[in-house]
């Protein structure tokens, strides 16, 4: 849905300026590309884009003065300046400014550089000072001529991409400050009061007075720095606070609730074929999702539990609700595993009851021949198929769907915001499909605050009962004739283990590579008896399922992956899991992972094989980070300790490709801004809606409208 448009003097003033000419026939200059792929654009993006450091060209020093390490500036004469060859082809110039002398070495250089430094000549030098037996030196100093003006105020330094060099940057940003129209957008009656409004806190921070302490620029708790997140985080509220105004504008088909006793109702017999009863939590968040349903309001709801929390059951569950009102529902799963699982167990509980109804659950891949898929596709275009199970093929465009009312995404951090976006199409007419996305990542509750503001939060913060704990170990890696033995001794109890192999980002060659000889090694070690089968992500479709199927039916015990993929697998034998080169995920893929052991009765364990490093120094970071995985199976408090170890990018997947990050804004010390932004965003949206809107699009441009999918 289009933004609404309010005039506004910043988004006018701000548009960019028409483009000075660049090399024929390309339309934008090299620097204007680089400048809009760092999304500088607007005079506005020029004025937000804030230095990353700075640098004092403010003051000259003297040689003297300077020790080793010192970043300075000084002026002196040139008194030698030469061309040596040993040991290689360089400048030597040695320069006095009557406290000492410093010698500078250039190992590329220009004539005019040769000729600028010439001996007599006065010239200010800047860079890192060392020591060296041969006295004070400089390699590769910035020469300027002396005498000129100094600035007074410290040099921005900004991060940039290849083929803008920083001082055009500087330039282009100065230039797009001056001229950026930074009145205020939030109300003073409301609002933030004090010197540091928008203007003065930008014109600070791209230019600081040399005096102000380096410390609070760089941890950004200066006054300046508060002033500019609290502008932030109230975009980042505003703009998810308005979308969810703009669903309640919307319709969705009204899925009213049977009534419980009802003993017909397709809610209340899936209740009574589940071979256990719902924990408390599942209740309570099932009477969250019902009522929701039972509204007109597109619901837009994350369910996030731990792994094992239960949360299918919930989601076959509101899947009866939109089938006893007459309607299609939709789950969609990111791999062709999961979402095979899934229709395993939700077929099992629900076609027989379907059946009787004369409908019937549809199972939809890309991998799929298109005689069933098409069959297949029929079945959900004429209303039969109640339940539609699969990958992302279910969105695709060829399939139509007679009345969908409900669309359920597992996984969702790993759903890109299209393909959210195309399923909310598939409702028809002007009705909007009901949301449900679950995560088995579960969020901190700051961050569920900030980028899930526009959803509603359901959480199963309780495991099914009977669970035994997992047992986490650290193992170094030398000590792997250990863990074989002790995969050995599962496998004599008639138990299953997962072997997992690291993600190598850069090769999934490279990846095959390792986890093929992975499972060579241990087929050997382990002898004929047992069975060690390969999955990996590059296999083809149908291989990884007969792969999956073979482990399941406990005809492979041991099984080798790349597996960070397949996390919602479940194979209750499975009993032990060995995670190699653990010091290479985030703790809550670990806590992931370790979920999938542990879901039968037998007494479950997860080692972590860690590499111990060269220096033994990298080894024992790992470690620490490794041992809150020892020491809790709460996944919110993993969860927490990773968003303070590695930000939350972890946490967002795909939401963070249309959604930008906070650039400024830090979600574990920022806490009481982010706390003020959802108070005031409510209140300016209401009172002030022409001042909201220009605050997102002075903040957010055309990036809002992706927050909102
Ligand atoms: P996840 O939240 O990780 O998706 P699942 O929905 O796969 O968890 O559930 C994990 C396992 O627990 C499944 O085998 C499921 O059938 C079982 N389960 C779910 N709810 C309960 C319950 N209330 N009591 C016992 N077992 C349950
Ligand atoms: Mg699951």
């Amino acid at each position: 849905m289009p933004a609404k448009k309010v005039p506004s003097p910043a988004t006018a003033a701000s548009a960019p300026a028409p483009a000075p000419a660049g090399p024929p026939g390309t339309g934008l200059s090299l620097v204007q590309r680089a400048l809009r792929k760092l999304g500088l654009v607007r005079d506005i993006d020029f004025a937000l884009y804030l230095p990353m450091r700075y640098e004092d060209e403010t003051r000259i020093v003297r040689i003297a003065d300077l020790r080793e390490g010192d970043l300075g500036q000084f002026e002196a004469v040139v008194t030698e300046s030469e061309v040596s060859y040993r040991p290689r082809r360089q400048l030597v110039v040695t320069v006095d400014d009557g406290s000492d002398t410093c010698q500078l070495r250039f190992f590329n250089f220009y004539p005019s550089q040769q000729k600028q430094l010439a001996v007599g000549a006065r010239v200010r030098v800047r860079g890192e000072m060392r020591g060296g037996f041969i006295g004070r030196q400089m390699l590769h100093p910035t020469i300027k001529a002396a005498g000129t003006a100094l600035p007074n105020a410290l040099t921005p330094v900004y991060p940039t991409v290849a083929g803008l060099a920083q001082p055009v940057l500087r330039r282009e940003v100065r230039s797009g400050l001056a001229r950026a129209v930074l009145d205020e957008t939030i109300p003073v009656q409301i609002g933030l009061r004090g010197a540091w409004d928008l203007r003065a806190s930008l014109s600070f921070l791209h230019y600081p007075t040399p005096d102000v302490s380096m410390a609070a620029l760089e941890d950004h708790s200066h006054p300046a720095w508060q002033r500019i997140k609290a502008e932030e985080l109230l975009a980042q509220q505003l703009s998810q606070m308005q979308a969810r105004l703009e669903r309640a504008a919307q319709r969705a088909p009204r899925l009213p609730s049977s009534p419980e006793p009802l003993a017909s109702s397709l809610h209340a017999q899936l209740l009574a074929v589940l071979p256990f009863g719902l924990t408390g939590a599942q209740q309570r968040v099932g009477q969250e999702i019902t009522h929701d349903l039972g509204r007109e309001i597109p619901m837009h709801r994350l369910l996030q539990g731990d792994v094992g929390s239960g949360k299918t059951v919930v989601a076959a569950l509101a899947a009866a609700r939109a089938i006893d009102a007459g309607f299609q529902c939709a789950l969609m799963a990111p791999t062709e595993i999961l979402a095979a699982q899934h229709f395993g167990k939700l077929v099992g509980w629900l076609d027989p009851l379907l059946a009787a109804r004369g409908l019937r659950v549809a199972w939809l891949t890309g991998s799929q021949k298109k005689k069933e898929r098409d069959q297949m596709s029929a079945a959900v275009e004429s209303g039969e198929a109640a339940l539609v199970i699969g990958t992302h093929a279910v969105i695709s465009e060829k399939v139509r769907f007679k009345n969908l009312a409900l669309a359920l995404i597992d996984e969702q951090h790993r759903f890109g915001v299209a393909q959210r976006l195309a399923l909310r199409g598939k409702a028809g007419g002007e009705l909007e499909p009901h949301l449900l996305m679950m995560s088995a990542t579960p969020i901190p509750r700051t961050l569920a605050m900030s980028y899930y503001a526009d959803l509603d939060v359901s959480t199963l913060d309780e495991l099914p009962p009977g669970r035994t704990p997992i047992v986490t170990k650290l193992v170094a890696e030398h000590r792997r004739d250990e863990v074989i033995d002790r995969i050995q001794s599962q496998i004599s109890q008639g138990r299953q283990v997962y072997w997992v192999c690291p993600l190598i980002e850069e090769s999934e060659a490279v990846d095959l590579r390792n986890a093929t000889e992975t499972r060579d090694e241990l087929a050997g070690t382990l002898g004929d008896a047992v069975q060690v089968g390969l999955l990996h992500s590059r296999m083809p479709t149908a291989e990884k399922a007969a792969v999956m199927a073979a482990f399941t039916a406990n005809e492979i015990q041991v099984l080798v992956s790349t597996t960070v993929i397949e996390v919602g697998v479940d194979v209750p034998n499975a009993s032990l899991m060995v995670i190699e080169h653990a010091e290479r995920f985030g703790l809550s893929q670990l806590h992931q992972l370790r979920g999938r052991v542990g879901r039968g009765a037998a007494a479950s364990a997860c080692v972590l094989l860690y590499a111990p490093g060269d220096s033994g120094r990298v080894g024992e970071t790992a470690r620490a980070r490794l041992k809150a995985m020892a020491e809790t199976s709460d996944g919110f408090e993993i969860a927490r300790r990773d968003l303070e170890i590695r930000g939350p990018g972890e946490f967002l997947g795909a939401r963070q490709s249309g959604a930008p990050l906070l650039r400024f804004a830090d979600l574990t010390t920022d806490v009481l801004l982010l706390d003020w932004a959802r108070e005031l965003a409510p209140v300016m949206l209401e009172k002030h809606p022409e001042l909201a809107q220009r605050h997102i699009d002075r903040w957010l441009g055309t990036k809002a409208e992706y927050l909102k999918a």
